[in-house]
């Protein structure tokens, strides 16, 4: 599903200043916080929406990442880079992370006190990476490795947070309902409990490989197929291999862009390649057959006789192969005649003689 433009999840003009977005944010927020909704999946997917686009707008140079680059940044392959810009609302970060005028702020401008944390799960993030390709692996395809910078769920305690042989305890501060019920004036409202996060679980002795997080950051390989015929901007997802999702929400999905580079020879537009070659003035008089460089090897062309410099031929099924589909696009070839220098005298005597038995005004079209 395409990701709605930020400021247009929150309602705000692309110029609306901090105060703005942040004043649009608390209003969408208190309507859709999961708390207020709970078991209402529209509401949550709603809440993340917003949430994921304050986070953005509400960061400066994220947001200035963001105006420029869009939803998709790309980063560079060549420095090992992984997410581009990783939205920091991470199924581990939580909320509880933010400096002044941050998501925690906010919930405790809503709700009294307390981070924002929800007992509902959520997808992890999506992940981007970017990877150079040679024009030749572009179209043949390519089975490779990428590095990159992820949080993966824990193996020592599965993604629990707990020690082994121990597991999470229902939080004993809330009863383990992850709620607490504030009263503002006529209103009441649920709020996170403070001791768990609004999880209902504690962990009482955290796992020691993780420190009770349940997720590591680390260095992971990949392997991708690139398959045959991508081009600069396509995109291969490599479904759950994003970040961990919440509360056993389902993990995020890793998208790879490519970014092919242009070749020497073979010029490519969309499925079909262009490149030009030389022949001479008597291979274009008297025809030939000559010998052309393709993606696959050198191929044989005929050039019939009276072949005029600027002729394009094409050589079918010699391009790239269709990424949707079978088949390939074509190749054209532009013959450019290439007329000797330096003639001797002999040679020149040649081609007068030649004139002579020729008479011809190839602009006679052009005089009035
Ligand atoms: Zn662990
Ligand atoms: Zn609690």
């Amino acid at each position: 599903m395409a990701k709605r433009d930020y400021y247009e999840v929150l309602g705000v003009p692309r110029n609306a200043s901090e105060r703005e977005i942040k004043r649009a944010y608390r209003k969408l927020a208190r309507k859709y916080h999961p708390d207020v909704n709970p078991g209402n999946p529209e509401a949550e997917a709603n809440f993340k929406e917003i949430t994921e686009a304050y986070e953005v707008l509400s960061d400066p140079g994220k947001r200035r990442q963001y105006d420029q680059f869009g939803h998709q940044p790309f980063a560079s392959a060549t420095e090992g880079a992984g997410p581009g810009f990783g939205f920091d609302f991470g199924p581990f970060t939580g909320f509880t992370q933010r400096g002044s005028g941050g998501i925690a702020d906010i919930f405790s401008d809503i709700f009294g006190g307390g981070p924002g944390a929800t007992t509902a799960s959520l997808k992890g993030e999506d992940l981007h990476y970017s990877i150079d390709l040679d024009f030749e692996n572009a179209i043949r395809g390519l089975s490779t490795e990428i590095t990159l910078q992820k949080h993966v769920s824990c193996e020592a305690c599965q993604g629990t947070g707990a020690a082994s042989g121990s597991a999470p305890q229902s939080c004993p501060e809330c009863g383990g309902s992850g709620r607490r019920q504030v009263s503002r004036g006529i209103l009441s409202m649920a709020s996170p409990c403070p001791r768990c996060q609004g999880r209902g679980k504690v962990i009482l002795q955290p796992c020691r490989s993780c420190g009770g997080k349940g997720a590591i950051y680390r260095t992971e390989r990949l392997k991708v197929n690139i398959p045959p015929g991508v081009d600069t901007g396509s995109r291969i997802r490599l479904a759950g291999k994003g970040e961990p999702g919440r509360n056993g929400g389902p993990p995020g999905d890793l998208y790879v862009t490519t970014r092919v580079h242009p070749h020497p020879f073979f010029e490519r537009k969309g499925d079909n390649l262009y490149c030009a070659i030389p022949i001479t003035i008597t291979e274009a008089a008297l025809g030939a057959r000559v010998e052309v460089p393709t993606v696959d090897g050198t191929a044989t062309m005929t050039i019939p006789p009276g072949t005029s410099s600027g002729r394009i031929f094409r050589l079918r099924q010699k391009g790239v192969p269709h990424l949707k589909g079978s088949g390939r696009g074509d190749q054209y070839v532009t013959v450019k005649i290439v007329v000797p220098q330096n003639l001797d005298e002999r040679s020149q005597q040649i081609l007068r003689e030649f004139t002579r038995l020729n008479p011809m005004d190839p602009r006679r079209d052009l005089k009035g």
